[in-house]
């Protein structure tokens, strides 16, 4: 495997029971891309970026992030899921414990980073994200814009390699968008791995490397955001487009 490719799947198919939900997708992923996923809802982008790090176990094709299989069952996921971070539309953090301590869990539990490593690293994620002053605050006195950048910030304390997002501003008021579209905007300056399942077609279009247009659980369509925005090549890419934009 060429080694700035990070991501390869192949053939990847998922059905839950006799709903065909990814019927044949094959993507592939360079270090330091950014690819957002468009398409209609239930077309299975949330399933595919599930399956990236097997919170899905796939029906049948591979997966190979980092150079790991991980549709291998004998791979040790656990490992290669603590590169992968995950960022989701509702943002999971844990009520009863503060923004700080919810940054430290995993890297002490999971990494076995020393608690002042964590803390120091805690900090500087939040720096990134912008919410330092509110380390000890619990989550329930935040906006959903700053638990969101909490669970950015979260995720990056493990330092993954790279990062899924699915729809993380879809569930916040549109004031509090621009902040967390903001902070992946820096990410993907600092050379981050993302994959961005998103509705704000905006930033695909002004942060995305390549946009994938998802549809009926295949890929109908990939390419740079010019290509994909101005020039749609599948009817069903142009169809999409007309309805959102
Ligand atoms: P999208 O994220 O593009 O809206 P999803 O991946 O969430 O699409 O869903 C694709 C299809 O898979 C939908 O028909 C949905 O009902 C079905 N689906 C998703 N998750 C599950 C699940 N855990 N069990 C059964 N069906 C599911
Ligand atoms: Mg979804």
């Amino acid at each position: 495997m060429e080694n700035n490719i990070k991501v390869k799947v192949n053939d990847l198919h998922k059905y839950y029971g006799k709903n065909k939900v990814l019927k044949g997708i094959d993507l592939e992923i360079k270090d330091g891309e950014v690819v957002c996923m468009i398409g209609p809802s239930g077309s299975g982008k949330s399933t595919f970026l599930r399956c990236l790090n097997r919170l899905e176990d796939p029906t049948s094709g591979q997966i190979v992030i980092d150079g790991y299989d991980i549709s291998d069952k004998k791979t040790n996921i656990d490992k290669v899921r603590q590169n992968i971070g995950m960022v989701f539309q509702h943002f999971n953090l844990f009520p009863h414990l503060t923004v700080l301590q919810n940054i430290m869990l995993a890297p002490v539990d999971l990494k076995k980073d020393t608690k002042e490593e964590a803390r120091t690293k805690a900090f500087k994620y939040l720096e990134i994200v912008d919410l330092a002053d509110k380390a000890d605050a619990k989550p329930a006195s935040l906006s959903g814009g700053q638990k969101q950048r909490v669970a950015i910030a979260r995720a990056l304390a493990m330092q993954p390699d790279i990062m899924l997002f699915d729809e993380p501003t879809s569930a916040l008021d549109p004031e509090m968008v621009g902040d967390v579209l903001d902070v992946m905007k820096r990410l993907a300056a600092d050379g981050m791995t993302m994959v961005v399942v998103t509705h704000e077609m905006g930033f695909a279009k002004q942060v995305a490397d390549r946009v994938v247009f998802f549809e009926d659980g295949v890929i109908k369509e990939d390419g740079n955001p010019e290509q994909i925005f101005d020039h749609p090549q599948a009817p069903e890419t142009k169809r999409f487009l007309d309805k959102v934009l």
